[in-house]
């Protein structure tokens, strides 16, 4: 059975390289729990995209929520992509690691003025607007900056992206976007607001979406709001379309990027809408099997109901499992010629949730190494400091190099702007 994350992630004989980098040496030389990230991986799921967009004006926005490191952005601003930004510290992030303003996208439901002053002075792309209330503040905003906010906005397509409910986001209930029967009503107040110029629309309608179906309902959902918009004078000149594609953490099957852009664009020309610029937020599948956690195991816990393998890195460093029940294999870095036995592999924080991964067969010694597969993604990026444990390092593979991208968090950084009562 192949790895998700192959051709980049394999076993050579027993031991399990990361391209030309072995995952058992990179954690005995960086310590554990340790995020490796390979750029290869990265660059060759952005491939499918561009070949998709080939000829194209386009613009594929870097989710970058999924993994904010640095070096990873500076990875694909590199090769060209534009930034998906949800907060005014990724917007600080993008800038740091090199991203040209002029291909930042800011979307989120709950910007702030001060974001939104921010953004406009770095002169980003365009606002992804989410409520007609956020209209209001924003022309307010740019008008006393005195500057013209672009904007694009969100529309909620209301249809169902058969995913996980915590991460849909293109249905009726959900809080993201303008509800599609209210589009056209707030494209006509953006026309008519003196800080605004209208400069799109998007939609966004979940994660993890293994079909091409959705995205086509909700295309077709969002041309018809176009042609409507569009009747009424004000003109559209892009067409985003969010992020959202599936990656395999098991047996997924999701669509190749570019068999998926091939059809979104078939029917774009096919109802006469070809001459707009296409866009794109990939997240998740530009960067979920470009990475592994890697951790140590560090005690058997042998039981009557069930054995526990407790492990060093935890819910802090990996939410997904707590926090959607997600699947993600685990393999060891150096394989064992022994039979395996069925663990819980769990970590040491203390919540009955914390826990990385159920009923695994593993053939596992105390002091062995596992690594976490289809860890680029919604991992290091939402770790937190529960139970006072210092977020994990990373470093990014490029062939046989390894580049430290973030040093290990120390105990003292954790506390450090906190204060004693005088
Ligand atoms: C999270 C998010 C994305 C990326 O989603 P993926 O599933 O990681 O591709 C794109 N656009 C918006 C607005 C988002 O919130």
């Amino acid at each position: 059975m192949t790895l998700p994350g192959s051709p980049f992630l394999s076993y050579r004989g027993q031991e399990l390289f990361l391209e030309d980098c072995s995952l058992n040496e990179l954690a005995a030389r960086h310590g554990t729990p340790l995020y490796v990230y390979s750029q290869a991986a990265m660059l060759a799921a952005l491939a499918p995209y561009q070949r998709g967009f080939a000829g194209r004006p386009h613009l594929v926005c870097y989710a970058m929520k999924a993994n904010s490191n640095l070096a990873v952005l500076q990875t694909f601003a590199r090769a060209g992509c534009g930034f998906d930004i949800v907060s005014g510290g990724e917007l600080e992030r993008a800038l740091a690691a090199g991203a040209d303003p002029r291909k930042v996208v800011f979307s989120g439901v709950g910007k702030t003025r001060a974001e939104m002053r921010r953004a406009l002075e770095a002169g980003v792309l365009c606002f992804n607007v989410e409520s007609e209330a956020e209209l209001e503040v924003l022309s307010e905003v740019a008008v006393a900056c005195g500057r013209v906010a672009p904007v694009s906005l969100r529309v909620n397509p209301d249809v169902d992206a058969n995913t996980h409910p915590y991460i849909s986001t293109g249905l009726k209930g959900n809080k993201f976007g303008i509800a599609h029967e209210r589009a056209l009503q707030a494209y006509r107040r953006a026309a008519e607001l003196p800080g605004l110029s209208v400069a799109g629309i998007d939609c966004h309608i979940g994660s993890q979406i293994t079909a091409p179906g959705p995205y086509l309902d909700a295309l077709d959902r969002v041309l018809d709001l176009v042609e409507a918009i569009e009747a009424a004078g004000i003109v559209l000149h892009h067409l985003d379309l969010g992020g959202g594609l599936g990656i395999q953490y098991t047996d997924e099957q999701p669509p190749a990027a570019d068999a998926l852009i091939g059809q979104l664009l078939a029917r774009i020309d096919a109802r006469g809408h070809g001459h707009r610029t296409v866009m794109m937020e990939p997240g998740r599948s530009l960067v979920g099997n470009a990475g592994v956690l890697l951790t140590e195991a560090l005690y058997l816990k042998p039981g009557e109901a069930k054995n526990f393998c407790v492990v060093d890195a935890a819910m802090n460093d990996l939410m997904r499992p707590a926090m959607y029940q997600a699947y993600m294999r685990i393999e060891p870095c150096l394989r064992r010629d022994e039979p395996a036995a069925s663990y819980d592999v769990v970590g040491p924080v203390c919540e009955s949730g914390d826990w990385l991964g159920r009923d695994r067969e593993l053939a596992v010694r105390a002091g062995d190494r596992l690594a976490v597969l289809s860890a680029g993604a919604y991992s290091m990026s939402m770790a937190s400091n529960y139970n006072t444990r210092g977020r994990a390092a990373e470093v990014m593979v490029v062939g046989a190099q390894a580049h430290l991208v973030r040093e290990r968090e120390a105990a003292t950084e954790l506390f450090r702007g906190e204060h004693l009562l005088a």
